[in-house]
């Protein structure tokens, strides 16, 4: 139970598989008093939106939710940036920055989530040329452990640990992010994917601007997403799905952003979800992600269809993206062009621990990393520098919960 507005209730997470365990929950509403919380505070936690699946945004001490802080979207049209207020949602930003002619790169697969919580667990799209959100990052603005204010800016030594840093360094209070002119992308649909066609992967890959394959591991279908029409009737051997498609083949696609290659706003193709709708199954799901480096990708996904009958009695569908390389230590892409294999399970986890040590197993030899805001199981060695990082501006732990000391090493 938690204390929420002076009330006790269960808060949990959107799949409502974690049940958080803070003692209170605060809503700052002014920088002034989120200082002066967090220096109060033994243990002290940020929450963004709640997307996550795993504890990572869980505390035994104060939860901060940043609901009631002054939102902010500053756009510098001269420096093509945007600073924008952590709590902020990309559903919010993109129409914003699309008004004054700009975009982001890439969004993640729905656009509900927190910039925040989103650069801090290290969030991501596909596109063989485009690197995830926090990538984006060109500045950060923090609480620290002591309740002083930090700001860091790219090129800046500490800066490329401080933005995948899964909340472990401060309460995030802003981001400079670096935006790109706004463009216009087609969204397609392609379906039947022959398992042969994985001998295409690199050309399928780079077909669009972002280009994912969702497969069960026997039917494969093709998300591309591309300024070009796709004229090929028989591209890569599969056809042309004839009316809109949900991930998830059995759902309707009403939630889904617009297909059939008519032509739109980034901000309303990249992601596959709209967001004035809830996105799939509204929290009846459970997610994995293991991110490989992307030479390894073809055997990595033969190694999977192979166990594809062990996979698919907890499978709801796997989705494989492509992810640029970037340079911020705990990011799963650091000094990596990457690819992601993403599974959405069905809501049991007892039935679903097995089959993610299965794919863990089956994925070890090709290095995988986790996905920070994801189910898993194994943990990657934490680099060094950001635990030394960790360690200088929060010597206490004060933003430290059984996520980041499992992570560190502690
Ligand atoms: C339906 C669904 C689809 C998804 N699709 C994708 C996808 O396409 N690609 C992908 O990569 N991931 C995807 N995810 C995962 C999701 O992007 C991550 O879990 C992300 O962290 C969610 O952001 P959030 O704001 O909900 O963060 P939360 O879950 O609230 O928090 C995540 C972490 O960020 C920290 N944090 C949040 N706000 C702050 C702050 N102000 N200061 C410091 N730390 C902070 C928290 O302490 C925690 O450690 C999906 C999740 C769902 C539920």
């Amino acid at each position: 139970m938690v204390l929420w507005e002076g009330k006790a209730v269960t808060l949990t997470n959107w799949a409502g598989n974690t049940t958080f365990h803070a003692k209170e929950v605060h809503h700052p509403s002014s920088i002034d008093e989120l200082q002066r919380l967090v220096a109060a505070s033994a243990h002290v936690r940020a929450l963004g939106s709640g997307h996550s699946f795993n504890h990572v945004a869980d505390t035994t001490g104060d939860l901060v939710a940043l609901d009631r802080m002054p939102e902010l979207v500053e756009i510098d049209s001269a420096a093509a940036q945007v600073r924008v207020s952590a709590r902020t949602t990309y559903a919010k930003l993109a129409p914003l920055l699309h008004r004054a002619g700009f975009a982001l790169a890439n969004l993640a697969s729905l656009p509900h989530i927190s910039v925040a919580g989103s650069v801090a667990t290290g969030t991501h799209g596909s596109g063989d040329a485009v690197p995830g959100l926090a990538a984006a990052v060109s500045g950060i603005e923090l609480v620290t452990a002591d309740g002083s204010p930090l700001s860091l800016a790219r090129g800046e030594a500490d800066f490329p640990g401080a933005v995948v840093s899964v909340g472990a360094l401060g309460v995030v209070t802003a981001l400079t992010l670096d935006l790109v002119p706004a463009f216009e992308l087609r969204q397609y649909v392609r379906e039947g994917l022959r398992p042969d066609a994985l001998g295409h992967f690199d050309e399928i890959m780079s077909s669009g601007y972002s280009v994912s394959l969702f497969t069960d591991y026997r039917d494969t279908r093709v998300w591309l997403k591309r300024a070009d029409e796709l004229t090929d009737p028989d591209w890569y051997g599969t056809t042309p799905a004839d009316g809109p498609r949900h991930p998830l083949p059995a759902m309707p696609a009403d939630s889904c952003t617009e297909q059939l290659g008519v032509p739109g706003a980034w901000y309303e193709r990249l992601p596959h979800f709209r967001a004035d709708f809830p996105p799939s199954g509204a929290g009846d799901e459970l997610q994995t992600e293991l991110l490989l480096p992307r030479e390894h990708a073809v055997a990595a996904l033969r190694a999977l269809f192979a166990v594809g009958d062990r996979i698919r009695p907890v499978l709801q569908i796997s989705e494989v993206r492509s992810i640029a390389a970037d340079d911020l230590w705990l990011s799963p892409f650091e000094g990596r062009d990457s690819i992601g294999v993403h599974f959405t399970w069905i809501k049991d986890v007892a039935a679903v621990l097995p089959v993610v040590e299965l794919v863990e197993r089956t994925l070890a030899p090709f290095g995988p990393i986790p996905h920070w805001g994801k189910l898993f199981t194994r943990w990657p060695e934490c680099p060094d520098r950001f635990r030394e990082l960790v360690r200088r501006l929060d010597p206490d732990g004060k933003f430290g919960n059984d996520f980041t000391r499992v992570l560190l090493g502690e």
